[in-house]
């Protein structure tokens, strides 16, 4: 490997309070534009902003879980830019002293478990929206939205420790997971709830120092994330090959083409002339306040995945999917102490279930089945009362009708069968209908039992009992080689 590369990503996460960072308008989603605003968070002049004690604490409970130590003082101050959907040409933000600083975040890639370093967490002010509206041809028109004019935002800003556009997209699912198992953030990346902006550079395989970055935006997938950087590790390593030198710029994503653009230069880049904000003083957390924080953290992905394998016993493989939710871990959770056998319950639960959902674009919050329901079905099958064959065939029934599984069973006639009288009569008649197999099965041709087990499962439209078909075969049929006397 010639190259290296360096990725460090900036996230901006919405936090999940009821009401803005600095005024008292709802946060809610997709209300009429402009019906959630007020002075304060339209910018009117000689207002004052007021600190959202909610919104601190959000942002403490995910500085605490990814180990940052929360500064004693921390400060807002104002960015400048001029734009239309932020009407005081400011945003207030955090700059020189941040909320937290020096965390670090846990991944595994490869099967093997990697500390990202955490730069910073602040907190700041989203802005309104644009919405553009007809063509180049028609009167174009724009129009704003301050219904998300100060949403409190946590912007969580990496080190460059990130060394491949899939860790990169490893990277934002645990950082999202977090946010979502503390309960901060919705995590919905189309709303734009949690959105990141990837910066990115190349250099010499163990040359000391950092490339030139790009930074790219307008990713709103993790998929997106990974193409974008994927396209960009290639553009900078074919610009180095031919001798030309990466500019420093901000580029955008464009997913229908699948490339990056540029947007803006290093020149054109803004300066935002940040000073501390008049208007709010320092904001000073109490240790009481930070401790109490601490000791409340629910556990978190990482903690419950090591759990997952420590106490179920599963495949680390197995936990990493498992926990990946924290509804999808509860779903686990709930259907293994019903029926208590983990790698069973995973198994069914990552393949059959989590195959299905993924092919309907689900989430297992919408899951037809219930943990209990699968609970149910996979104690039919360990009880006997159905095979492994059927249960899968019980499984799609219930997913499709969310019929329970006892009810499916009975209404189909699915029990399997056995009953060796019952049994002992099929096989029997499988037998005498094949007299070429069993002859060759006889001459010592084992392919052919398994032929005749094929044959007793057909009759019985898979219901035989596989153990119990299986005896009673090699009973009927003897041992190979030898004629038997019937
Ligand atoms: P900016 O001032 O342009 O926003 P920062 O130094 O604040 O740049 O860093 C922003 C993000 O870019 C961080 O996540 C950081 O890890 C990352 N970063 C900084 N330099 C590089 C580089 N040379 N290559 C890749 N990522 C970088
Ligand atoms: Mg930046
Ligand atoms: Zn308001």
């Amino acid at each position: 490997m010639k190259y290296e590369t360096v990725i460090g990503l900036e996230v901006h996460a919405q936090l999940l309070t009821k009401s803005k960072m600095f005024c008292a308008c709802s946060t809610k989603f997709g209300e009429p534009p402009n019906t959630l605003t007020c002075p304060i968070c339209l910018g009117m002049p000689g207002v004052l902003p007021v600190i959202n004690r909610r919104a601190v604490e959000f942002a403490l409970k995910t500085a605490l879980a990814l180990h940052c130590p929360i500064n004693p003082s921390c400060r807002f101050s104002r960015k400048h830019y001029f734009y239309p959907d932020m009407p005081k040409n400011f945003q207030i933000s955090q700059y020189d002293q941040p909320l937290a600083q020096h965390g670090f975040i846990t991944i595994r890639m490869n099967g093997e478990s990697k500390q990202v370093g955490i730069r910073r967490v602040h907190l700041e002010e989203d802005v309104g929206k644009l919405v553009h509206a007809g063509t180049m041809a028609e009167a174009q028109h724009s129009y704003v939205d301050f219904n998300r004019s100060g949403v409190p935002l946590l912007e969580i800003v990496s080190e460059p420790e990130i060394h491949s556009p899939a860790e990169a997209a490893e990277y934002l699912r645990q950082l999202r997971a977090v946010l979502m198992y503390l309960e901060v953030c919705d995590g919905n990346m189309e709303e734009g709830s949690f959105r990141c902006d990837a910066n990115i550079s190349i250099r010499r395989a163990h040359s000391p120092e950092l490339g030139v970055k790009t930074e790219v935006k307008n990713m709103n997938s993790f998929k997106a994330v990974q193409k974008a950087l994927e396209y960009e590790v290639k553009r900078q390593i074919k610009i180095l090959e031919e001798g030309g030198r990466i500019v420093q710029e901000t580029r955008l994503w464009d997913a229908d083409q699948e490339i990056t653009l540029s947007m803006r230069t290093k020149e054109e880049a803004h300066d935002y002339r940040y000073f501390p904000e008049p208007d709010l003083l320092p904001l000073e957390v109490s240790p009481v306040w930070i401790e109490e924080i601490r000791s409340s953290l629910p556990e978190l992905p990482e903690e419950r995945r090591r759990r997952f394998v420590l106490h179920y016993g599963l495949p680390e493989y197995d936990a990493g999917v498992l926990t990946a939710t924290k509804a999808l871990a509860n779903y686990f959770e709930e259907c293994v102490s019903l029926h208590p056998q983990a790698k069973v319950v995973s198994n069914w639960v990552m393949v059959e279930l989590l195959g299905q959902l993924n092919k309907d674009n689900r989430e297992i919050e919408a899951s037809p089945i219930s943990p209990q329901a699968l609970a149910e079905l996979l104690s039919l099958m360990d009880q006997g009362v159905i095979s492994g064959k059927i249960a899968k065939a019980v499984f799609e029934e219930m997913y499709q009708t969310g019929e329970a599984a006892g009810a499916i069973v009975k209404e189909k006639g699915l029990t399997q069968i056995s009953d060796e009288e019952e049994l002992l009569r099929i096989v029997e008649e499988v037998i005498a209908q094949n007299p070429g197999p069993v002859a060759d099965y006889r001459a010592g041709k084992e392919k052919s039992f398994t032929y005749l087990v094929g044959q007793v499962m057909k009759a019985t439209k898979g219901k035989a009992n596989p153990q119990l078909a299986n005896r009673l075969l090699r009973e009927r049929l003897g041992e190979p080689g030898k004629q038997t006397a019937d």
